[in-house]
């Protein structure tokens, strides 16, 4: 099929700014629906960085395979999924080792099992409850009383924290819905959006009072809820055999009908009104040079876009830039299996808050996925840092290391050194959705509506995880091609 450009008509030209998964995905789908259509279109996608997936990276060391960023995406949702599919990964995907699928929470400074059939925020099943050594007696029968208590006379957002301490209690916030709900959000569960975040409870409480009894519900209609995994084919996480970067160079290495610039900075964004033949958009970059398109997609994180457009529109850019982030680090640590004294016998733990550790959560990756450490060895990795602990991400490398390492001895037996260490700094990577977040977004997507031939993509918005990102990025191409290519200029 050519797509070359009839005689004397113009080709359509997008930009693209920002190189991680939410752009990638954008330009991936603007060549797809070209394809499709058999309509020309270019584009360009800059990057500001010296290479292209944004926070996700993955690194082969010494026969250790090395998730900087994200491990996995969520099958769940469909996007990243159907993504890795249309991209020929399908036989790559790698779903979580299921014998194993147990996660520990700390208590009392010790691991302790999640009671089986907790759901994020709720027990479906009230025998493991019971037996649970995580929640005191007045604790569980606070949890229990969700069965009765009535509905919140408003139906409006509100917080994690507000809405789980009203219908489950302190503790079933405290234990465990802050560090594995705020924990995947990196943030303060006083101030995330339950709207924005997991509407789904909100609906839980609006449509059947109960949460444990809508959630009981729901795992009886469909058992593998309960255990973690959404359907025959999946597990609800999945990853790529050799890492997330895979998605990363499989989408590089497809993107043909456009042009992909690292190192290269976008620093204005500029409108002017155009006739048929000539382009609306000049972006500028940091190396002074220019680029005119018709279509732009700003795919950075929120607090970039509003730079670029504060000469554009003042208020998308206030509203823009009061979208808060958190900073995070990880910490991949190798040992050989008999340094290990702890079983290992699940995918890792999280540390709530009131345990007052130095770390988030860890993850005993080599267990959770196949290929992560040769035979003989194990790989860990843990999360320091986010909205509550903002400081601890950013302290050397030799704290870092020593926090984690005091963490390790203490939680899981492991008095050796690792064979090997990477620390990774996220800083400014985790937006967070703070109560009114949709509001904000709402407010957002109506000023971007005045702008012909702009769209926002990325995790600021409608979802972090990158299945949510993938979407965002589609949904920016599918309404440039509209708006750009399709209709005529
Ligand atoms: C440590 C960590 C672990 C995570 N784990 C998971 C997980 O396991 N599963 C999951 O689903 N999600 C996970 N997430 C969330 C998810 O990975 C991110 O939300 C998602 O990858 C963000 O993609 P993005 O494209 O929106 O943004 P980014 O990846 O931040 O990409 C934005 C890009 O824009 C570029 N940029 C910025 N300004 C400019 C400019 N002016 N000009 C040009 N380029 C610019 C940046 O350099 C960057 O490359 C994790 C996040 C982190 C930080």
């Amino acid at each position: 099929m050519s797509l070359s450009p009839a005689k004397n008509s113009r080709v359509p030209h997008i930009v693209i700014v920002g190189g991680g998964i939410a752009g990638l995905a954008a330009a991936y789908r603007l060549e797809e629906l070209s394809r499709e259509r058999e309509q020309p279109l270019r584009f360009t996608l800059l990057e500001a960085g010296d290479r292209f997936g944004g926070v996700i990276a993955t690194e082969q060391r010494d026969d250790f395979l090395l998730e900087l960023g994200p491990d996995s995406f969520i099958s769940e949702k469909p996007w990243a999924l159907a993504l890795c599919r249309r991209l020929g990964l399908e036989p790559e995907l790698l779903g979580t080792n299921d014998t194993r699928r147990a996660t520990f929470v700390v208590h009392q400074g010790k691991l302790e099992p999640l009671p089986q059939g907790f759901m994020l925020l709720a027990p479906t099943q009230f025998g493991p409850l019971l037996r649970s050594r995580i929640f005191s007696w007045p604790g569980k029968l606070r949890m229990a009383l969700d069965l009765v208590l009535p509905r919140a006379r408003e139906q409006s957002d509100e917080s994690l924290g507000s809405f789980v301490r009203r219908r489950l209690g302190r503790e079933a916030l405290e234990r465990i819905a802050q560090p594995l709900i705020g924990g995947i959000y990196t943030a303060d569960p006083d101030q995330l959006s339950l709207a924005a975040t997991m509407p789904r409870f909100l609906h839980m409480e609006r449509d059947y009072r109960s949460v444990i009894y809508a959630l009981w519900r729901a795992s009886r209609r469909n058992p593998q809820t309960t255990r973690g995994a959404s359907g025959a084919r999946w597990s609800l996480f999945v990853t790529l055999q050799t890492g997330m970067q895979r998605l990363v160079s499989a989408l590089t290495e497809r993107l043909s009908l456009g042009t992909l610039r690292q190192r290269c900075p976008a620093t204005s964004v500029r409108y002017q009104p155009a006739g048929p033949d000539e382009t609306r958009w000049t972006i500028g970059c940091a190396n002074g040079s220019s680029l005119h398109a018709d279509g732009l997609v700003l795919a950075t994180p929120a607090f970039a876009a509003a730079q670029l457009v504060r000469g554009l529109d003042g208020a998308l850019s206030q509203h823009l830039a009061s979208i808060p982030y958190s900073s995070t680090a990880t910490v991949n640590m190798a040992y050989r299996r008999d340094q290990i004294p702890h079983p290992l016998n699940g995918f890792g733990f999280v540390a709530p808050r009131v345990e007052r550790r130095s770390i988030l959560a860890g993850t005993f990756s080599s267990i959770k996925y196949a290929g992560r450490a040769p035979s003989g060895y194990a790989l860990l990795r843990a999360f320091v840092g986010g909205a509550l602990q903002a400081e601890l991400s950013e302290r050397d490398d030799a704290e870092i290391r020593a926090l984690v390492r005091t963490e390790l001895r203490q939680l899981l037996g492991i008095e050796a050194e690792p064979l090997l260490t990477r620390i990774a700094r996220y800083p400014q990577s985790m937006p967070q959705y703070r109560v009114g977040h949709l509001q904000l977004v709402d407010k957002i997507e109506k000023r971007v509506a005045g702008h012909p031939g702009l769209a926002l993509a990325g995790n600021a918005y409608r979802g972090v995880g990158l299945a949510d990102c993938v979407r965002s990025g589609e949904a920016a191409a599918e309404a440039m091609f509209d708006e750009c290519v399709a209709k005529p200029l």
